[in-house]
């Protein structure tokens, strides 16, 4: 798909009322004033909680929070991604969708038309030999690892033939080119120079998408030589970073939680036992980039890892990583030793379910492991200091009072000893951890003139965001977009360089992508400023706006990055998920009727706010270099960086207060 026009987007918005759409899915039938309102289709519910704004074009649930633009409930109900639900909303009304086919897009999209084509007959071949006369041995392993036939089919798995190039011979039999084989990952050149398959005599793992396209394989050696699992290398469509095995089997289980295995048998064992919203990530640690994807999902996260160091360590890992995207997680703990498969086979399916029904949090989950650890393993006594020393510092670490009285008192009882004494050390240790923290600050001060001109303004943070609250503004009332800042310079008697920069600085402009925060939040600032210049802002637009970003963010295979630049992605895609967040809360509540004399009143505040704001940053950024000039003892350097701060800190005080 070419990336589709802007007005085409709006064209679909317009064209697809939000009511007519979402009462295909959802009796919406209660109303008040401004809301029709009806059963969630997202979450279950016995009393109507899933609200749709006629006015705005928008639907919110009070209950799971879920809300968007029209196209965004297609996304959501159907599972699609957002190029893809703009075509299905466009063929409701049958309205032609203009892309701009760039060359290098259509050049891209072409190619990954046939490695798409490749991987699917692929698919296919490699099913077909697991169930012929040349997967005995693959069927026999999987027999004894206790799937069947149905297994094999709901996962398409299949089997890599024990020859040098017989998916070779057989695509190339289908008019597959070479470069599409090379190009999907599927073969690759022997040491005397032919072609030859890139998986042998392995059973295979195929990963597909949600649109159902095959995006590459696993595959598990069936004998003793070589990785017991290899992958697909990366290519155009498969990111091993970015997918995960067994969801678009996981998503028809429609739970509010995904169950986050480590490996491909993990998730069909899982399945077998009747458990269906399970995945697994492509042979690695579970990346952010997969936890988010589990975050569109789902609502909590349980990890069930083998119950092993390495198994124990990755799943801290992968709950951290939950943790810093605000995603709820939880650990099924395993008995020592065991992986999933083990347990189910030992104990059975309903000893499984009830495992999974009684997740640990972060610290009883670390508590349990500190006291299966300090137990003697001949005697199977508690060794208590080891305990202690373990079992205190994870309270200490637990930011959740109430969760760390719990435990106290547990670990009280453990160690024989009052909750008091426990409660005190904890405090003195918290005490101790501050102070250490502290100091870490006070280091981190050093660095380069282009590191302090270079500092971003503190992050975003959506509920305290001036400017987002601007552009909110904006949305509903596009036609504020020219308000200009009534300023009075006095330049009478002032310093001409003083007066010739507050000139430059343009105070009384109207609002401009500039004054917004750096990054996402501007890039989303530049796009709507213009759509008010175009006269095509409204609410709904600046949904779809938003998903624009996203699906750049997406196209931008943010995957291959590294370092810095992953970073920063990373940031902008947090960036572009707090303000969805904010908007979809604010706008689900009804917009309060006001005259346009105290709308404009509003709109001048807050607009003041926003462009001092940005200007007493710059002039923190001029103070930094000022403070890094004078430490090297370059006096001519820090004195202009210095004139350069009062500027700014003029031209700040000039917009806060003149009127
Ligand atoms: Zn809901």
């Amino acid at each position: 798909m070419g990336r589709i026009s802007r007005e085409s987007i709006d064209q679909v918005i317009a064209a697809n009322d939000i009511v007519d759409v979402v009462s295909s899915y959802v009796d919406l039938d209660k109303k008040s004033s401004h809301n029709l309102f009806g059963l969630c289709p997202f979450h279950t519910e016995k009393t109507p909680s899933f609200s749709v704004t006629p006015l705005k074009q928008i639907y919110y649930c009070f209950g799971c929070h879920k809300g968007g633009n029209v196209i965004s409930f297609i996304q959501e109900i159907e599972h699609l991604n957002f190029p893809e639900a703009i075509h299905f909303l466009a063929k409701r009304v049958g309205i032609e969708i203009e892309e701009d086919e760039d060359e290098r897009w259509q050049h891209k999209r072409e190619e990954q038309k046939l490695i798409y084509h490749a991987l699917l007959e692929t698919a296919g071949f490699f099913h077909k030999s697991l169930i012929g006369d040349a997967g005995e041995a693959a069927r026999s392993y999987l027999t004894r690892r206790g799937t069947t036939i149905s297994d094999w089919r709901k996962f398409g798995l299949g089997y890599a033939p024990n020859q040098w190039d017989a998916l070779y011979q057989y695509l190339a039999s289908k008019d597959v080119t070479d470069a599409a084989m090379l190009k999907a990952g599927l073969i690759t050149r022997s040491s005397r120079d032919n072609w030859i398959d890139f998986f042998r005599n392995r059973v295979i793992f195929p990963i597909i998408d949600l649109s159902g396209n095959v995006l590459g394989f696993g595959g598990r050696a069936l004998q003793d030589q070589g990785a017991k699992y290899i992958n697909t290398m990366e290519t155009a469509v498969f990111h091993k970073g970015s997918y995960l095995f067994g969801l678009p089997q996981a998503l028809k289980a429609r739970s509010d939680q995904l169950i986050i295995v480590e490996g491909y048998m993990d998730v069909i064992a899982l399945s077998k036992a009747g458990f269906d919203n399970v995945v697994a990530p492509l042979g690695t640690a579970l990346t952010l980039q997969q936890a988010r994807l589990v975050q569109r999902h789902s609502k909590e996260a349980l990890l069930l890892f083998d119950s092993d160091n390495a198994g124990e360590n990755a799943a801290m890992r992968t709950f951290e990583i939950f943790s810093d995207i605000g995603m709820k997680a939880s650990f099924v703990l395993l008995p020592e030793g065991q992986d999933p498969d083990d347990y189910i086979r030992d104990k059975g399916a309903e000893r499984m379910a009830s495992l999974i029904d009684n997740p640990y949090d972060r610290s009883s989950y670390r508590l349990t492991l500190a006291e299966r650890k300090a137990r003697d393993p001949e005697s199977g006594s508690l060794r208590l200091l080891e305990y202690q020393d373990v079992a205190l510092d994870i309270l200490t670490e637990e930011e959740n009072i109430v969760l760390a009285e719990l435990y106290s008192d547990r670990v009280a009882r453990k160690l024989g000893t009052s909750t008091e004494r426990i409660t005190q050390e904890v405090d003195r240790r918290r005490g101790r951890l501050q102070t250490d923290k502290k100091s870490q600050v006070a280091d981190a001060v050093s660095g380069t003139p282009t590191d302090v001109l270079t500092m971003r303004r503190p992050r975003f943070r959506a509920e305290s965001s001036n400017d987002l609250r601007l552009l909110r503004l904006l949305a509903e009332a596009p036609d504020l977009y020219k308000r200009k800042l009534d300023i009075q310079y006095a330049d009478k008697g002032r310093d001409p360089f003083l007066v010739e920069s507050l000139r430059g600085l343009d105070l009384t402009a109207p609002v401009r992508a500039s004054d917004c925060h750096a990054g996402a939040f501007r890039e989303l600032a530049g796009l709507l400023l213009s759509d008010a210049e175009a006269g095509t802002l409204t609410v709904a637009t600046l949904l779809s706006r938003l998903q624009q970003l996203e699906a750049q963010l997406d196209e931008n295979d943010t995957s291959s990055n590294e370092g810095k630049e992953k970073h920063k992605a990373e940031e902008f895609q947090d960036d572009l998920n707090q303000i969805r967040e904010s908007l979809l809360q604010n706008m689900s509540s009804p917009g309060q009727d006001v005259t346009p004399h105290l709308r404009d009143k509003s709109y001048d505040q807050l607009f003041r706010a926003v462009r001092s704001e940005q200007l007493s940053w710059e002039r923190d950024k001029k103070l930094a270099l000022f403070n890094y000039y004078n430490e090297r003892h370059e006096a001519d350097k820090a004195e202009q960086a210095k004139r350069e701060a009062s500027v700014f800190t003029q031209a700040a005080a000039l917009v806060r207060h003149s009127r």
